[in-house]
């Protein structure tokens, strides 16, 4: 990428002219480390804490990390991806020195340059034309269509939004003086029908009757459109209509707004994402700056790359019809994989971002990024609505749900915390579920083997309680079958539930009989075959007793995490509520463990 050869007297200007510091902080946030030096994150490499400096007086960048090391050249050609003359010509631009006659290293290259070159001069003039058109009286009908999506003459010309006449061929005539047809094609601004023998005929303005939102690149300049319709009906065509894929705009390598959004990225160390372009221009509009779209595609990796230089932590704030869509959920998993971390915003009254901030305002809405979730707050809830209910079963299948997203992230320190959160929200007792949680986050596995978990001591006692056929210990039976009737909340989390429920409630003497699962047979017949006599009502009733202490000790831990959320969003009322409530589970806990026969 960087020529050998000895620079040029205008690369020489350039470099002497150029702040390094200035140019690499316009793609990636640097502090200040010393008298003369600056850091960041290394955009060569993937890194959490900094190990990328920037010499000031020198002039150098060298990342310890990577080795990648150079001067204001290398650094854009790296970064931009483009070949030395290329990158001496951005560096002059960012510092306003005039470019002379350029110099390429092979004519393709002159000639892709000199192309793109010429694709930015017709989306700016388009630009320009279709704001002409919008002011105009044609445009009339896109102002009515603005003006209603809640658009100020300021926030329009902000984005540069315009209006393509209906006419198939206002843009050309007025482009022609601008370009021959072939590089007019390469445009993407206009269409062409295939011809009887295959080639393409005249060309005709693609966009028509529609408003049009310019998508610009990092550096502001516009290289492609989304073009609104605004009629309704099986004539007026896709709703979006997107500028094809054309030498300047490659759909996957651009964030909408990034342009625009990045100072504020950088100062509040975080970037909002949202799907919508409609959305992304309201909330920044109304202040929110450091809001990027995604465009309702799903992110690829050149645009978390993009993301990356500028900040690592997101609040995504999709449709709420869209989170659980198929490009959500890759766009959530892409950026957990790169490192990044990420809150949930989910919005009341199920609104997108543009019309909840249209309707409620401004302050609401940044209410509402304040009390954003933790990505494993917002999964682990999801999945305690997916699969309801406190029994083995259940939860397994929520922990297998889970898995894929704690295995994607790359920090295993962050596994494991993610492990462990679920284990003490989805109120995870089994000291084995625990261990195979853990297990699997920390080796990244995504799956949990359902093992018939051995039995533990009080589901022997109960289990074999339930059991009972012989009329003299029928009060034994009663008890252990009476406190499930009453209380099954409190013993579904044992893995023989299924079992225990089916003994309770049986007409037919044996109790092999009622049990149809096979593993839960095999459980109860372990149960049976250990002792020959029934257990002691005494047994019963301590084995009962933990059962209820265990039910309250996860209520308890479930109360603290609502309690923990519920200061953390200043909810006072319902803090009251709930701190009452752990109090009065507090001392129920203390009198049940007081009342306790002692052991043995
Ligand atoms: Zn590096």
């Amino acid at each position: 990428m960087l020529k050998e050869e000895p620079m040029s007297d205008f690369a020489q200007t350039v470099k002497q002219q150029a702040d390094i510091v200035k140019v690499i902080e316009g793609y990636i946030r640097l502090r200040k480390a010393g008298a003369q030096n600056y850091s960041g994150l290394c955009p060569f490499h993937k890194e959490k804490s900094p190990s990328f400096s920037v010499h000031a007086v020198r002039q150098f960048y060298h990342c310890f990390g990577c080795q990648a090391s150079g001067d204001v050249f290398s650094f854009v050609g790296k970064i931009e991806n483009v070949s030395f003359p290329e990158a001496v010509k951005i560096v002059a631009q960012k510092c306003g020195i005039p470019l002379p006659k350029r110099e390429f290293s092979s004519p393709e290259e002159a000639a892709g340059a000199r192309l793109r070159g010429k694709l930015l001069d017709l989306h700016e003039a388009t630009t320009a034309w279709f704001e002409e058109q919008l002011r105009g009286p044609e445009g009339a009908i896109a102002r009515e269509y603005l003006a209603g999506r809640g658009l100020t003459p300021e926030g329009i010309n902000a984005f540069r939004m315009g209006y393509a006449p209906d006419s198939f061929n206002a843009l050309r005539d007025r482009l022609r003086g601008m370009a021959d047809d072939d590089t007019l094609r390469a445009s993407g601004l206009f269409s062409a029908k295939e011809q009887g023998d295959g080639s393409l005929g005249p060309i005709y303005d693609r966009f028509r009757k529609r408003v049009m939102f310019p998508i610009a690149n990092e550096s502001g300049r516009v290289i492609a459109f989304t073009a609104r319709v605004l009629e309704t009906g099986d004539k007026a065509g896709a709703k979006y209509l997107n500028s094809p894929e054309t030498p300047l705009y490659q759909k996957g390598s651009v964030l909408f707004n990034l342009d625009k959004a990045k100072v504020s990225i950088r100062k509040h160390e975080f970037a909002v994402l949202v799907e919508g372009q409609m959305d992304c221009i309201s909330v920044f509009l109304r202040g929110i700056q450091n809001v990027i779209a995604t465009s309702g595609t799903a992110f690829t990796e050149q645009q978390v790359g993009l993301l990356k230089r500028h900040t690592s932590q997101v609040v995504v704030n999709f449709d709420p019809d869209a989170a659980g869509s198929n490009a959500a959920e890759k766009s959530i998993a892409l950026l957990t994989e790169e490192g990044f971390t990420i809150k949930i915003v989910t919005l009341d009254g199920g609104l997108d971002p543009d019309r909840f901030i249209r309707e409620r305002g401004v302050e609401a809405y940044m209410a509402a990024l304040r009390g954003a979730r933790r990505q494993s707050d917002y999964l682990i809830e999801r999945v305690r609505q997916k699969f309801p209910g406190a029994s083995a079963e259940q939860k397994v299948k929520q922990m297998n749900d889970l898995l894929p997203h704690i295995r994607r992230m790359p920090e295993k320190l962050a596994r494991d915390q993610f492990a462990a959160d679920a284990a003490q929200k989805l109120g995870i007792d089994s000291a084995v579920l625990r261990e195979e949680l853990r297990q699997a986050a920390l080796k990244r596995r995504d799956h949990i083997e359902v093992r018939p978990a051995a039995l533990t001591e009080v589901e022997r006692v109960l289990l074999r309680a339930l059991a009972i056929t012989d009329p003299e210990f029928e009060r034994g039976r009663r008890l252990a079958a009476d406190a499930i009737a009453q209380q099954p909340a409190w013993f579904e989390p044992l893995g023989t539930f299924p079992a225990m429920r089916a003994l309770a409630t049986r007409q037919s003497a044996d109790p092999m009989d009622v049990v149809e699962d096979e593993g839960q047979r095999a459980l109860l017949a372990e149960a049976l075959l250990a002792e020959v006599k029934p257990p002691l009502e005494s047994e019963i009733q301590s084995a009962i007793q933990e059962i209820q202490e265990r039910a309250m000790a996860t209520r308890l831990r479930e109360l603290r995490t609502l309690i923990a959320e519920a200061e953390r969003r200043g909810d006072f009322a319902e803090l009251a509520v709930l701190t009452q409530q752990k109090l009065e589970l507090d001392r129920a806990l203390r009198k049940l463990h007081n009342q306790r026969p002692p052991e043995g």
